[in-house]
């Protein structure tokens, strides 16, 4: 009798089920039985990301156009919000009402969401939801890494043919490396950026160092206006300047995979939910394919639009980023805010918000791989990255 790959993957010893060891994410792969796929389809193992666009979109980034470098491969991008909000969700619920509409139009017979766990509403429960109530159960964001493609065997079990998988970059880089395998007609992305992700126990002292009530905190967001947005229980939002945030204490608080990531934008999704290219309260939307477009469609008509715009400049407020954020620099919180203040007012917005975010990102990104990982540096960063981190000088 011969055993299949699947299976003869599954008598791996535990210890070797996550070869990116301190890189992994925990994107779930490595606990279903497509480990065995895990050295080409991991994100911190194997960077593909220009040759999984091809795939995906049918090319990959023009690296003559600075869009690209930053957005990845688009059709359209434009600024959104939902006419009426889905009360809790993140930020309009445009994930969820998109997740919704395929559900019940019959587009896809399930969705790959994480909702929480009964004890804590933090810690990450990915499922395959079959029903609107069970996508809106898993409105608003999880901030920790969360292993979404471990329900991977469960679509193969459960005969499923026609998915939608919502996730952040590393779980789509991964899902898309085994898509053929998976036995499906058809797979729609919809994806979020993400940055700076943390485990659950780093999520603990995130909030101990930085909230005024860590316990009460149901939602929090790092926002266009510099700050960073608690939303507690009773309603109330406490806002903290980033400027004041207490680096020195938090450096370490960052998963290590988040720290060597250059996929902040989402490049394989389908669509692209964010909020960071918007201006302040509004959604931002990236269309990257034809099957993108055939989502966004579904909803345009619940949604008020408008075009993209950038303002500002944002090259010097990151150059000067670089060394204050490599020595730990903590501002007094008077200064912190003032800063805040006077940056909101005359700081890049909308897509240079988004390049702001990115080039400080990248170039920290950069130099924490260059002096931990000198060997993974060659292969591991992009070639668009290498083009945004080009622009800056970088403390050796
Ligand atoms: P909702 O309708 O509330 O739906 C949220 C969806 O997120 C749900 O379907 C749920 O399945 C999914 N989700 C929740 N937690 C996780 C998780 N841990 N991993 C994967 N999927 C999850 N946007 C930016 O522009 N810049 C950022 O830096 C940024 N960072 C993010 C970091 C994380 C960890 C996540 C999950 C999202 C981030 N986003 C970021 C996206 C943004 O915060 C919103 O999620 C997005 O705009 C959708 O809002 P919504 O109201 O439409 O979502
Ligand atoms: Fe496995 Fe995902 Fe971790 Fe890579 S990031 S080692 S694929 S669980």
């Amino acid at each position: 009798m011969t055993v299949s790959p699947h299976k003869k993957a599954k008598a791996l010893k535990p210890g070797s089920r996550r070869p990116a060891k301190e890189l992994c994410s925990e994107c779930g792969l490595c606990d279903t039985y497509y480990v065995h796929y895990v050295k080409e389809a991991c994100a911190f193992l194997n960077q593909q990301i220009a040759e999984l666009e091809t795939v995906a979109h049918g090319r990959s980034r023009d690296l003559e156009n600075e869009d690209d470098w930053y957005f990845g491969v688009s059709q359209e991008m434009m600024a959104a919000r939902k006419q009426t909000p889905i009360e809790g969700a993140q930020w309009t619920g445009i994930v969820s009402t998109i997740a919704c509409e395929m559900l019940e139009r019959g587009l896809v017979e399930g969705v790959v969401c994480v909702q929480n766990t009964a004890e804590d509403r933090f810690q990450p429960m990915p499922v395959i939801a079959r029903t609107p109530e069970e996508v809106l159960a898993a409105k608003v964001n999880k901030p920790t890494l969360s292993p979404n493609l471990n329900v991977l065997e469960e679509i193969e079990q459960s005969g499923l043919k026609r998915l939608l998988v919502i996730g952040v970059g590393c779980q789509i880089q991964a899902l898309r490396a085994v898509e053929q395998e998976l036995g499906l007609e058809k797979l729609y992305v919809l994806g979020t950026p993400c940055v700076d992700n943390v485990s659950r126990e780093g999520l603990q002292k995130f909030l101990d160092t930085t909230s005024r009530s860590p316990e009460t905190v149901v939602h929090y967001e790092f926002m266009q206006d510099f700050r960073i947005h608690f939303k507690h229980e009773d309603g109330s939002i406490e806002k903290v300047p980033f400027f004041g945030l207490k680096t020195n204490e938090l450096k370490d608080v960052f998963a290590p995979s988040c720290m060597s990531c250059f996929d902040y934008v989402n490049s394989l999704a389908d669509l692209v939910v964010g909020y960071m290219g918007a201006p302040f309260g509004w959604q931002w939307i990236v269309v990257r394919n034809d099957t993108g477009k055939e989502m966004l469609d579904l909803v345009r008509d619940q949604l008020d639009t408008q075009e993209v715009m950038s303002k500002g400049d944002r090259k010097a407020a990151v150059q000067q980023s670089i060394p204050a954020y490599d020595k730990g620099v903590t501002l007094p919180m008077w200064a912190a805010k003032m800063m805040g203040v006077v940056i909101e007012r005359i700081g890049p917005q909308g897509l240079e918000y988004a390049r702001f975010s990115i080039d400080s990102h990248f170039t920290r990104n950069y130099l924490h791989l260059k002096r931990k990982y000198p060997q993974k540096l060659e292969q591991h960063v992009p070639e668009y990255a290498k083009k945004i981190v080009g622009q800056y000088k970088l403390p050796e």
